[in-house]
């Protein structure tokens, strides 16, 4: 298999975003509007200004007011069979022996910008959110924590991608610092809660995709079906105060303790760029269900990292693990969440679950990095940690590779701020 084509546009050997990639994002110019653009190399490439200059008019795209808007739902709703056509259009016109956009000097000009000139918005409106708890790995080491070791999965967990819905409103792109939550906290020694700032600052380390076809109320979704609905991927970070959390989620699971910040990475990842990356998922004992079965690669393999940056610190690399350890794929995740009639939309956002391997180097949280704080993570610079300080910067990558070829996310970054003053 031959990868690396060669672009034109300057991309080195380590970028995620190879002329292979090709994600969709919405960028902000300085002095512009926002628009759609894609990303190769440090290049980031306005594809409104490409569709005003006739590149994409052969396409029989319905509408292309799509790339003027500031964010991707439009787009999306164009459907795969458009959407691929633009992708596959800019690796044309991006490739090294296609001269035809280069020698555009006056299109170019336009249309490309250093990526350290933009600024990177929310790509989607997120209409809906669901937060899956797909990890066996991380949902064992839970179960060990919080109830009996021997049983640490619930009866449940083997037979269906547990989940919840979440928030999506505060769903916001790298970059967007997160205040520190103040809530109900209940410490063991006393009768009554407290409110006050959380204690328990925590990450989850997570992958989410995001659907570009919507179902009507009362239809379902097949396992073998579901990659039509599944447009992309983003890195996601979904914070978690583990006090306000024990405390609150009896009987009807996370509520303010998940609320208060989602952080994204900011190009969505299409389904297609990582198709070369899916290998098989873990075996499934007990056989699942029918409409739950799949067949095939169902996961990707995506090398996933999280750094701890304490303020005017290096970073240091706390976690390493990756996608394909999930129990659930997504596959099974759409085709549960629909298997009721439930509709979903264009710009619904599906988070997998913290995603931890079998080592405690790949644990996808600090509650499972530090085991609950009693082993504190020791950082470069001397510290220790066992939650998240204030003024503290989580880094998430993801990167996938394979003979010579990566495609990657790029960044999710979350600086946590000192909680407000009540
Ligand atoms: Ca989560």
């Amino acid at each position: 298999m031959k990868f690396q084509n060669k672009s034109w546009i300057e991309v080195s050997a380590d970028s995620d975003f190879p002329i292979e990639n090709i994600p969709f994002g919405i960028i902000l110019p300085d002095g512009y509007k926002p628009q759609v653009a894609t990303r190769i190399g440090n290049t980031a490439v306005s594809l409104s200004v490409l569709s005003d200059y006739g590149y994409f008019d052969d396409l029989n795209i319905d509408d292309m007011s799509v790339f003027c808007e500031p964010v991707l739902n439009g787009f999306m709703a164009l459907g795969k069979k458009q959407t691929e056509a633009v992708r596959k259009r800019l690796m044309e016109l991006f490739n090294h022996n296609n001269s035809q956009l280069r020698n555009d000097r006056g299109v170019v000009d336009n249309a490309l910008f250093a990526i350290s000139e933009v600024e990177m918005l929310l790509p989607v409106k997120v209409t809906d959110y669901t937060d899956f708890y797909s990890s066996i790995e991380h949902a064992t080491n839970v179960g060990k924590m919080f109830r009996n070791p021997e049983n640490a999965l619930l009866p449940n967990w083997k037979h269906l991608p547990v989940g919840y819905h979440g928030r999506s409103s505060s769903i916001v792109v790298s970059g967007t610092g997160i205040l520190r939550p103040n809530g109900q906290l209940k410490p063991n020694d006393t009768g009554r809660p407290v409110f006050g700032p959380t204690k328990q600052m925590d990450f989850e380390l997570e992958m989410a995709f995001i659907t570009g076809k919507q179902t009507l109320l009362g239809e379902s979704i097949a396992t073998e079906n579901a990659d039509e609905y599944i447009f992309g991927m983003v890195i996601f970070n979904d914070l978690s105060a583990r006090d306000i959390q024990k405390w609150e989620y009896v009987p009807l699971g996370p509520f303010l303790s998940k609320s208060f910040g989602s952080v994204i990475s900011p190009w969505i990842v299409t389904l297609e760029a990582l198709a070369p990356f899916r290998v098989e998922g873990p075996k499934q004992n007990p056989p699942v269900l029918p409409y739950l079965q799949t067949k095939g690669p169902e996961n990707i393999d995506i090398n996933l990292e999280v750094l701890l940056q304490p303020l005017h610190k290096n970073p240091d690399t706390i976690c390493r693990s990756n996608f394909k350890y999930m129990y659930w794929n997504m596959r099974q995740q759409l085709a549960h969440q629909t298997v009721n009639g439930c509709n979903i939309n264009v710009g619904d956002m599906y988070a997998s679950g913290t995603i931890s391997g079998t080592e405690p180097g790949s644990y996808g949280s600090m509650l499972e990095l530090s085991w609950r704080g009693e082993k504190p993570l020791k950082l470069s610079d001397g510290s220790n940690r066992t939650f998240i300080n204030d003024d503290d910067t989580i880094i998430m990558r993801a990167h996938c590779q394979k003979e010579g070829l990566r495609v990657g996310f790029g960044e999710s970054v979350t600086k946590i701020l000192p909680a407000k003053k009540n």
